[in-house]
């Protein structure tokens, strides 16, 4: 059965992931909250980022920069003149909707077969544009219409204005809306005081390229990576966590040479481009997503940004289709000329050639992705349902090892014996400087272990009445669901050493 986004929904509620923000007052629309094991998850997927980005390369330095950023920025960035979606209302049933994001509609003229001349123009959505033609033809029948034969033929795109999806009212113009958050700083409410909530990471990156340059005593090529909040008024947010106002991005910044200043031998910045593609690509399949899921979507030349020479999004297979995590994208030198023009920074933004004794604007790639999308693709992938025979499916989460939010539960086989529950707590207890680990009891022990899988908890250990006399334990795995008894000293290296090769792959 194919995996709906509701079966990830209600898992994540049940099960600690994520709820509804603000549940208790009615929630607020598309914010939610990541929960006890939620917030495990994220934080992991951003450490594998981090660990990728920075921590495993030496060319490329961490940052983690402001919110709030001086206003000019945003009209150095193009993002107060151009940051907005088009927008259209429903003049019947008041509801708003991106016009780039309108379903595709088909226009239909329908002629009444009885030989009166009489004509009706309907639409119809795209997806049901076959069928309900393969049925005229066959029947004489237009879809809801109750009488009467027709023939059908279809309208030219441009006689055709599209119409709300919910309810087929007609729809205003489109208009430009522009989806920075506005705040004020200080007291006083005036344009003077006017700031936004970033709408992305990236501008505070660039605005620091000098610092951490000079700091750092970087040479191109380099990058700086940012983990943070972005905030965007989207028009139509929704998809679960997918599409939502206030969301993480994990963005880097690789500042190198243009292909005219390379020495030979050097990578162009078209040849990093080709490298950060297959680097992000390389990420999300290392970490376990099964490549069937996820592509690489190459932008044609008519939707990059002036300035971009090229952008690749890598898009996941999500219940709701295929759609953007990532965006890749040679940005040029745009940002920071753009910088260069509205700051007092001039030369502080450009690059210093010592070999060729100029001064020049690197060129950048920017590799952007988003930590909630990303957190959200993981889960989806992970999702696992088994047929057990005679009894209710295994759910799991074949999450990888370094994503799962807990690594290791303990358990007592038997809760009302003092002396099982005891070592089972003091094993968890000396468990958890190494790796997170958790105590249960709370269940009948076959419980315990489908709770487990359910949030993808790679390794179970089984305290029982002979761990007493023979101090060992039973070891289950998440996956194979083998089951297999070692020393109680064993669980800690047994687990860490699955952890770390697991990392390494
Ligand atoms: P979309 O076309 O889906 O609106 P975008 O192309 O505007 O996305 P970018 O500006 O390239 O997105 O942002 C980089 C990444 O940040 C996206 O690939 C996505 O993972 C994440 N992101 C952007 N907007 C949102 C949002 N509203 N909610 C959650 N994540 C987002």
């Amino acid at each position: 059965m194919a995996l709906t986004m509701d079966a990830i929904v209600s898992l994540c509620k049940r099960r600690g992931l994520i709820f509804q923000s603000s549940e208790i007052y009615g929630g607020l629309a598309s914010t939610w909250d990541y929960g006890p094991l939620g917030v495990e998850l994220k934080r992991n997927v951003k450490e594998a980022w981090w660990r990728s980005m920075v921590y495993e390369r030496d060319d490329v330095e961490g940052l983690d920069a402001a919110i709030l950023m001086h206003p000019e920025t945003w009209a150095a960035s193009g993002h107060l003149s151009n940051f907005s979606d088009p927008l259209v209302d429903c003049k019947e049933c008041r509801r708003r909707f991106r016009e780039d994001h309108l379903p595709e509609f088909i226009g239909v003229l329908l002629t009444a077969a009885d030989g009166s001349g009489a004509t009706e123009t309907v639409i119809v959505p795209a997806d049901s544009f076959d069928e309900a033609m393969t049925k005229v033809k066959q029947t004489g029948k237009w879809s809801s219409k109750p009488k009467g034969f027709w023939t059908a033929t279809q309208l030219p795109p441009e006689q055709v204005k599209k119409v709300c999806p919910e309810c087929g009212g007609q729809l205003t113009e489109s208009r430009q809306f522009n989806l920075m958050f506005k705040t004020f700083l200080g007291p006083m409410e005036d344009s003077s005081a006017t700031v936004y909530l970033r709408p992305e990471t990236a501008q505070g990156i660039f605005v620091n390229f000098e610092n951490v340059q000079t700091s750092m005593r970087r040479k191109l090529p380099f990058g700086i990576a940012q983990i943070g909040k972005s905030f965007r008024n989207e028009i139509t947010p929704g998809n679960f966590t997918f599409r939502t106002r206030e969301f993480e991005q994990m963005e880097m910044e690789f500042f190198c040479k243009p292909e005219d200043k390379c020495k030979p031998g050097e990578r162009s910045d078209m040849e990093w481009w080709e490298y950060w593609k297959q680097e992000r690509y390389n990420w999300y399949i290392r970490y376990g997503i099964r490549p069937e899921f996820l592509r690489m979507r190459v932008h044609d030349a008519d939707e990059l940004a002036h300035y971009a020479k090229g952008c690749v999004d890598v898009e996941y297979n999500f219940p709701i289709g295929w759609s953007e995590l990532e965006g890749i994208a040679n940005r040029t030198d745009y940002d920071l000329k753009q910088h260069i023009e509205h700051s007092n920074a001039k030369k502080g933004l450009m690059f210093f050639d010592q070999e060729r004794n100029e001064h020049y604007i690197p060129y950048v790639i920017e590799p952007s992705a988003g930590a909630d999308r990303g957190t959200l693709a993981f889960l989806c992938d992970a999702y696992r349902e088994e047929a057990v025979e005679g009894k209710e499916a295994r759910k799991y989460l074949s999450l990888h090892y370094s994503l799962a939010p807990i690594k290791c539960a303990v358990f007592p086989l038997l809760k009302n014996r003092p002396e099982l529950v005891a070592k089972a707590r003091a094993m968890a207890l000396d468990l958890k400087p190494s790796f997170f680990t958790i105590y249960d009891d709370t269940a009948a022990i076959g419980k315990l272990y489908r709770r487990q899988d359910e949030i993808g908890t790679p390794f179970c250990v089984t305290v029982d009445v002979d761990t007493l006399t023979d101090g060992k334990v039973t070891i289950r795995n998440r996956d194979t669901m083998n089951q297999e008894r070692v020393p109680m000293e064993a669980v800690k290296t047994i687990v860490s050493d699955a952890l770390a090769n697991a990392k390494k792959q």
